[in-house]
């Protein structure tokens, strides 16, 4: 098995497009999330000059549909489904899919050599039991943080000393107070179940990001209460705080 460098991608992201990330090293490569159509994913992953018939394992992060409306992906390839026990009960997989759960670190069926550990770590929104997921592949340490409305300790601490961090930054909060969402939806984009802001998002990074170098990708990002600059700006500032300077210390990437 060749030991190529780890390649992560974020193939889509958004409520609407829907999310899913590959990461692939060398021979295996796996998928985090399956939102898009699964025509769609297949197209993704072709445009990446990525195999469609050579992904290991899908893991989910939440049964909303902007992360598993493309989860028929999985079967056309017979491919893993790794989720929590509450997300496969809501997908109807609980009989074929692989149940992980909080903070158990665990080995990928076959992937021992590449995929070192994915850590699956609860996170709070308004599902039935979503996750984050940290993954360490033989050379780098990827943390993949979907849909949440709070960051918490053991978040933070899973995520520690990564190489890549893919967090959502969902909205401004003046641009969500002030626009034209009804307050029911208001109340629940920036509940502690909900979304996070770019203060939130913002604030984790803060704590995060030693200026090694380290990869960011910003995703979900709300198309009427956000802007790629105001979340570029907020980032940018708490990381001044430390010291940090883009391209200096750090990658920024907000899509
Ligand atoms: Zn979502
Ligand atoms: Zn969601």
């Amino acid at each position: 098995m060749s030991l190529n460098k780890t390649i992560v991608k974020v193939l889509s992201t958004g409520s609407k497009e829907g999310s899913v990330v590959y990461i692939g090293t060398g021979e295996s490569s796996i998928l985090i999330d399956a939102g898009p159509a699964k025509k769609n994913i297949k197209k993704f992953m072709l445009d990446n000059n990525f195999n469609p018939a050579k992904v290991d394992a899908i893991l989910i992060s939440h049964e909303h549909k902007d992360h598993c409306g493309g989860i028929a992906f999985a079967d056309d390839y017979k491919i893993p489904v790794y989720a929590s026990e509450g997300t496969l009960k809501e997908l109807k997989r609980s009989e074929t899919g692989k149940i992980v759960k909080h903070l158990k670190t665990f080995i990928l069926d076959g992937l021992r050599q590449t995929f070192i550990s994915v850590t699956p770590v609860n996170v709070m929104h308004d599902a039935a039991e979503p996750l984050m997921y940290v993954i360490q592949t033989h050379d780098t340490k990827i943390s993949v943080m979907m849909d949440t409305g709070t960051i918490t300790k053991d978040m933070l601490s899973a995520m520690a000393m990564s190489d890549v961090y893919i967090l959502e930054a969902n909205y401004d909060e003046d641009m969500l107070a002030n626009g034209d969402y009804h307050d029911g939806l208001k109340y629940r984009v920036s509940s502690d179940t909900g979304h996070l802001s770019n203060a939130q998002t913002a604030e984790a990074l803060n704590s995060l990001v030693r200026g090694i170098g380290e990869h960011i990708i910003i995703t979900h990002m709300s198309a009427k209460n956000n802007t790629p600059e105001l979340a570029e700006q907020a980032i940018k500032l708490a990381l001044f705080d430390k010291g940090l300077v883009k391209n200096k210390h750090y990658k920024l990437e907000v899509l």
